[in-house]
């Protein structure tokens, strides 16, 4: 299919997931591909744009990521920001060197607004730098449209050859009018018209599944997570009766999480997707026993996962393909589609699973970012509770429980959340906090509850507000919220006599508490 579409081109720069995303939410779909990818190849890829992204390299020291003066010879429009900036200078003729100020935050630019780059943009407007080094000259051909008291150039542009550079930021949000910047260049600078829409993904998504599949079987592992749904409701509309799900109940779910999942995705659901529960709940917590160390629980929990999935799978004997809910973070992040180093091995990408016998794997959602699956949820028709759900680990409570799980633990903490989920909702709370749970702490400790000595468990209260799950910071929940979780839990759940607000950040803790 040739869709419209942008290349980012990946020189190993922070931000630049954000790049594509924030091309994407202008309804234009882009890809990452690393600084090494071939002219050939992107030539083949017909894109309506480049855009050559940051990095924490000097351009003009040997060895530094480049691209090569062909690239800004195919008549397709480039966007260089900051390295990307410095490098398409230096390349074409201009100089970059260390600059006698670097330049860090929030800096006021003046535009010049007759750039089509800077068209609807404040002559005045707040950008985000991140430079140590700045062009002091610009290629022959280029003309200054921007400028900072230590940055002379802070864009530039050759209008007839639509190249642009700029040297900060415009994917951060700190960078007032970014998003509007990066919608200039692609829709007036590339002639783009916005494809990109979500209904048009999911239509064409069902059609090139059914042209996959023809009449194969198709067995799909579904969590009840957002990714997981999503992949399976789409399957169902393109396959029917062909799909089977199943859900594994590991007995580290959520207060009622199982029956829920079962609810919207069972026999008496709107789905049809021949939806299998296995109740596993003794065999887990059976090779849990005893277990504290958190590295060995996951490992316990996915490793039983593994196995009795394919038990499940036996049954049904063997498949043509197998659905994985993989995103495009974790492609990228996989070191397969960009530059950025390999932050996790997905288990998902690229590899596959051995433990099932099967023909193909379909990963549907393969192109999307988080909330563009979310959008495809929706258009689906899933219901919004389930889309908006909060991320939930693999392993569940599992890594919720600090120290040994047991059956009672698991209950303690199952209940401790549900009260805190429900007060949270109650204040009105619920969508502007990002993440918060219950985790139940491995420590015990006196009490006094009717006149009698307790000797219970503390639990901890976790919420936090993030954007990428790279880093969050602690709510701030009104204290009156607080202490009303507090007596509900100590009244309405047993073994429980503490409980505790746990105010640190990522980094240095973890959004999870295990
Ligand atoms: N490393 C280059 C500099 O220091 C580019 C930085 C960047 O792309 N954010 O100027």
């Amino acid at each position: 299919m040739n869709r419209e579409k942008i290349i980012v081109i990946d020189f190993g720069g922070q931000y630049n997931q954000l790049v594509a995303r924030r091309v994407r939410e202008c309804s234009v779909y882009c890809e990452i591909y690393s600084y090494k990818t071939d002219l050939e190849q992107i030539k083949a890829m017909n894109p309506k744009g480049i855009i050559l992204t940051g990095g924490p390299n000097s351009c003009y020291e040997d060895g530094a990521p480049s691209c090569g003066k062909e690239l800004f010879r195919l008549g397709i429009p480039v966007l260089g920001l900051c390295y990307g900036a410095q490098l398409m200078m230096l390349t074409l003729g201009g100089r970059v060197c260390k600059a006698p100020v670097r330049e860090y935050g929030k800096i006021e630019v003046t535009v010049d607004k007759s750039s089509r780059l800077f068209g609807g943009v404040s002559e005045k407007t707040i950008c985000w730098m991140s430079h140590n080094d700045y062009i002091e000259t610009i290629a022959p051909g280029f003309q200054v449209i921007a400028r900072t008291p230590a940055c002379p150039v802070a864009a530039a542009q050759w209008e007839e050859r639509n190249l642009y550079a700029i040297q900060f930021h415009p994917e951060v949000l700190h960078t007032q009018e970014g998003t509007k910047m990066l919608h200039n260049f692609v829709y007036h600078v590339c002639g783009c018209t916005g494809t990109w829409k979500m209904d048009t993904f999911v239509e064409s998504g069902i059609q090139a599944i059914r042209r996959k599949v023809g009449s194969g079987k198709v067995l799909c592992a579904l969590s009840g997570g957002v990714d997981s749904s999503v992949a399976a409701v789409m399957l169902s509309k393109a396959v029917g009766s062909q799909l089977t799900c199943v859900f594994v109940d590991h007995g580290l779910l959520r207060k009622n999480e199982g029956d829920e999942v079962e609810e919207v995705f069972g026999p008496h659901g709107p789905y049809d997707l021949n939806f299998i529960r296995v109740n596993a709940q003794e065999r887990f917590y059976e090779k849990l026993k005893g277990v504290e160390e958190p590295e060995k629980k996951r490992k316990i929990i996915g490793g039983e996962f593994i196995r009795v999935f394919e038990e499940e799978a036996k049954k049904i004997g063997s498949v043509d393909f197998l659905v994985q809910g993989t995103i495009y973070p974790d492609v990228v992040e996989s070191g397969l589609g960009g530059e950025s180093a390999v932050i996790k091995s997905h288990h998902n990408v690229g590899g596959l699973p051995d433990y099932v016998d099967f023909r193909e794997v379909i990963e549907p959602l393969r192109d999307l970012f988080k909330d563009e699956v979310r959008r495809a949820g929706l258009e689906l028709g899933i219901p919004e509770k389930l889309v908006f759900r909060q991320p939930f680990p693999g392993p569940g409570l599992g890594i919720r429980i600090v120290g040994e799980v047991t059956p009672e633990k698991v209950v303690m903490v199952q209940e401790a959340d549900a009260i805190y989920r429900e007060e949270i909702a109650r204040a009105g709370l619920d969508k502007t906090i990002g993440q918060y749970f219950a985790a139940l702490t491995n420590m015990r400790s006196v009490g006094v509850m009717g006149d009698e000595r307790t000797y219970d468990y503390a639990v901890a209260l976790r919420a936090v507000n993030t954007v990428d799950f790279m880093t969050a910071e602690t709510a701030e929940i009104p204290f009156p919220v607080l202490t009303k979780v507090m007596n509900r839990i100590i009244n309405e759940v047993n073994g429980i006599n503490r409980v505790f607000y746990d105010l640190t950040s990522k980094p240095p803790g973890t959004i999870e508490f295990e």
